[in-house]
């Protein structure tokens, strides 16, 4: 099956009591036993078949062995983390999501798990930050907001050679654009709130495990720690799922002829989108990705200011949160990244002028005319 059926076939999408073509959601906190432990499902924890639905279809679309599906990306994110054991070393992206770096710095690292953080795009700093106590390497890309791209199938390499499990979280492409897995690495996670979701009405992670020995160990984790995802949840995330196809090919589309746009801008300074053939990483992201997403990144020229820009826009939305079929706009240094002091923010090439773009699947001309009205309205001074 090509990918855009298995969105809507795959997993488990019919009911097989019913025949109904849309998973019913199982409510039930627990399960009849015909004989003691005689039962396919016993307690909604540890298992449910709503769940088992969605779960089954990530591992289709990432071509891994199993899924498991959380409350939200962190809990995904925890759960994983909770197989290691005081003193264990990782190695992480130094471009990952504020709420990953919260976890690390003010949760894990008490705890007693260490980290070093590297540019995951340079292999050397990857090997020197390597450890007898290392465990993992655990990047994203492409990174929020630069969307740097990061060579997964070099790394996922590097920690094969060093006995290191490799770890990316995918929420930024999309198994519609990137599957890492086939890139030969580990674990992949997704906060399922964004791209997979994509309706801005749901927060939810998503895990998939390459081999035997690691699924057992995040099933364990799973059932152990609780942090699940009800079945209301996880039958609005496979409704979701099913149109992911639909959404990134025009998301993608659109975002490309922003691109063009933006690219013609004089107000505009630099942009960052992978699909930028100037930009050092375009011939990667090329390689490893069937597409370029639909995030763009850009900096106003000196002397414009961002927050103007976005008030006088009329339907691109203020807002947190990316991967929705709505176009939203925000501020990193502002919003999502406000939390890094701003040295470290500057250090690592995120200006207060920059501004991150979620493209959405409204039509392109109301969306250029959006920008463009509003682009009209912005002056130097
Ligand atoms: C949003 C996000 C998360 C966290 O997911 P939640 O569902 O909000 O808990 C993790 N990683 C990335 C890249 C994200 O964008």
């Amino acid at each position: 099956m090509k990918f855009d059926t298995q969105l809507i076939h795959g997993g488990n999408s019919i009911d097989t009591t019913t025949g109904g073509v849309s998973m019913p959601i199982h409510m039930a906190s627990t399960f009849r036993q015909t004989n003691i432990g005689e039962a396919k499902y016993e307690y909604s924890r540890s298992g449910n078949p709503t769940r088992e639905a969605v779960e089954n279809l990530i591992a289709e679309l990432e071509q891994g062995t199993a899924g498991f599906a959380f409350a939200s990306g962190s809990a995904a994110i925890s759960t994983i983390f909770s197989m290691f054991s005081m003193g264990d070393h990782i190695v992480i992206g130094n471009d990952i999501y504020g709420g990953t770096y919260r976890l690390i710095d003010q949760v894990l690292k008490k705890q007693g798990l260490t980290f070093t953080l590297v540019d995951t795009r340079d292999l050397s700093a990857i090997q020197t930050a390597i450890q007898n106590n290392t465990v993992a390497i655990y990047l994203e890309t492409p990174t929020n907001p630069l969307l740097r791209i990061s060579d997964i199938s070099a790394i996922a390499d590097l920690a094969t050679q060093n006995s290191l499990l490799s770890i990316v979280d995918n929420t930024f492409a999309s198994p519609y654009v990137q599957k890492p897995i086939e890139l030969g690495v580990d674990i992949v996670v997704h906060s399922a709130s964004k791209y997979l979701g994509g309706h801005s009405d749901l927060i939810a992670g998503l895990v998939v495990t390459r081999g035997r020995e690691l699924t057992n160990k995040i099933k364990f984790l799973q059932n152990a720690i609780g942090a699940i995802l009800a079945p209301q949840e996880s039958w609005l995330l496979q409704r979701g799922i099913k149109t992911l196809g639909l959404r990134m090919q025009r998301q993608q589309d659109n975002a490309a002829a922003i691109f063009a746009y933006l690219a013609k801008q004089n107000k505009v300074g630099k942009i960052f989108y992978p699909g930028d053939p100037q930009s050092t990483d375009y011939e990667l992201a090329k390689e490893q990705m069937t597409g370029f997403g639909a995030m763009i990144s850009f900096e106003l020229k000196p002397g414009l200011n961002p927050e103007q820009f976005i008030k006088h826009l009329n339907f691109i939305t203020l807002a947190e949160s990316l991967g929705a079929i709505e176009s939203l706009i925000e501020i990193p240094a502002l919003m999502t990244h406000g939390s890094i002091p701003r040295e470290i923010r500057l250090a690592h090439g995120i200006q207060d002028e920059l501004i991150r773009l979620s493209v959405g699947a409204e039509d392109i001309e109301d969306l250029i005319a959006d920008l463009d009205q509003s682009f009209m309205q912005l002056s130097f001074g």
